[in-house]
């Protein structure tokens, strides 16, 4: 037996539009993607949703939107998907990395205050696994420096604060579709914001900068371009495979919350781990894995358990393998050093992430809970 970390839920639904998409002309440019956007704004009740080719096109075509760039300095969380800060580093933008907390891994929202300056244009967190960032806090640190607010949603779909879903606090969200994550359409993502002006500019700058309107058919022109924008668009397929996913979400949700909450009530029986929290009040997590951070803090160890449970067919992983500003590009370009950001650095390289998806049973939970108590109890 197998236990994938992640694997898409994906049947004869979507296969049969899929094959539906394929055999007519319209592959890019077509109604799906807007059905999709549509659908996408229903669920997470934004104002705006700009599907994209992935979410790293997302958070770039974001700060270019928002006018960030060169001499311009960003605040963002040391633990998260290098995308987070690569988007920053596209615009000409210096990261300025924040660690984290140890309870749900989010960035310390104390640490940021200090940080800004005149040159700070925006912070830019990680609902990390799906745990909201405090957002209500966030928003007034925001709004007194006058600062722009992203949120990188990557593994949020499906989180709230009350009833309001991330991605429509800030100024720009950014989800991910990419294979593993809650749904997939192959490679894509989602952008949602609640600002018509930013949401123009942003399906302009996704497709080379096309400005159409009635003056320039008027002159008999197709179009004109007032803007270096890129090819970041999601094409038909992909999205006919996201207005399928979609319908499957509440279903996915409930079931990673189900799981969730079963592999945590046996975790929680180890000793030496410290499980990064699931729940906070009028907090909704979206339960993307379980990350635990052993205690004995040794590479050795984690490496060890890794191994043990892969020989019996669970395959673990880590979320996510940084600290950013430790990986060889950042490390290199503004030289860190390794303890800078000590609780991003423990969960690099002392945790380990659990499956949840839907593609568990209550039995594999059961079989993955044996087998790690098993190998604790032999370390
Ligand atoms: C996966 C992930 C990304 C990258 O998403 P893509 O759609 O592959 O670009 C960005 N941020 C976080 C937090 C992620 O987990």
């Amino acid at each position: 037996m197998i236990i994938e970390f992640g694997k898409p839920f994906i049947d004869e639904n979507e296969r049969s539009a899929v094959e539906k998409i394929l055999r007519q002309p319209v592959l890019v440019h077509g109604k799906n993607t807007s059905i999709f956007e549509d659908k996408f704004c229903n669920f997470t009740k934004s104002k705006y949703s700009i599907s994209v080719s992935s979410c790293t096109a997302g958070l770039h075509l974001g700060y270019l939107a928002l006018g960030v760039g060169p001499g311009d300095e960003v605040i963002v969380t040391a633990q998260s998907h290098v995308a987070t800060a690569h988007a920053i580093e596209y615009v000409g933008a210096k990261p300025i990395f924040i660690d984290c907390e140890l309870d749900y891994g989010n960035i310390d929202i104390n640490q940021i205050e200090s940080k800004i300056n005149k040159r700070t244009k925006a912070i830019s967190v990680v609902h990390f696994l799906g745990m909201p960032v405090d957002m209500l806090s966030l928003k007034k640190l925001s709004n007194k420096y006058k600062l722009y607010l992203i949120e990188d949603c990557a593994l949020a779909i499906g989180s709230r604060i009350g009833n309001k879903h991330v991605g429509t606090f800030g100024d720009i969200g950014s989800f991910s579709f990419y294979p593993v994550k809650h749904i997939t359409t192959i490679e894509g993502g989602m952008i949602t914001t609640q600002n018509k002006k930013i949401a123009e500019c942003l399906k302009k700058i996704r497709a080379f900068g096309y400005e159409k309107n009635k003056d320039l058919i008027a002159k008999g022109k197709l179009y004109d371009v007032d803007k270096l924008g890129f090819n970041y668009r999601m094409n038909e397929v992909e999205a006919c495979i996201g207005i399928e996913q979609l319908k499957k979400l509440n279903i996915i949700l409930k079931k990673r919350e189900k799981n969730s909450r079963f592999l945590r009530q046996g975790l929680s029986l180890i000793d030496n781990i410290k499980i990064l929290k699931g729940s906070k009040k009028n907090f909704t997590h979206s339960h993307y894995c379980v990350s635990f951070i052993i205690l004995k803090n040794n590479t050795h160890y984690r490496k060890f358990v890794m191994e043990e449970l892969l020989k019996q067919g669970i395959r673990s992983s880590v979320y996510y393998p940084g600290p950013i500003p430790n990986l060889k590009f950042y490390k290199q370009k503004y030289k860190f050093k390794t303890n800078s950001f000590p609780n991003s650095y423990a969960i690099s390289n002392y945790s380990i992430a659990l499956p949840v998806g839907p593609h568990l049973s209550v039995e594999n939970i059961e079989f993955m809970l044996k087998k790690i108590k098993g190998i604790f109890n032999e370390i």
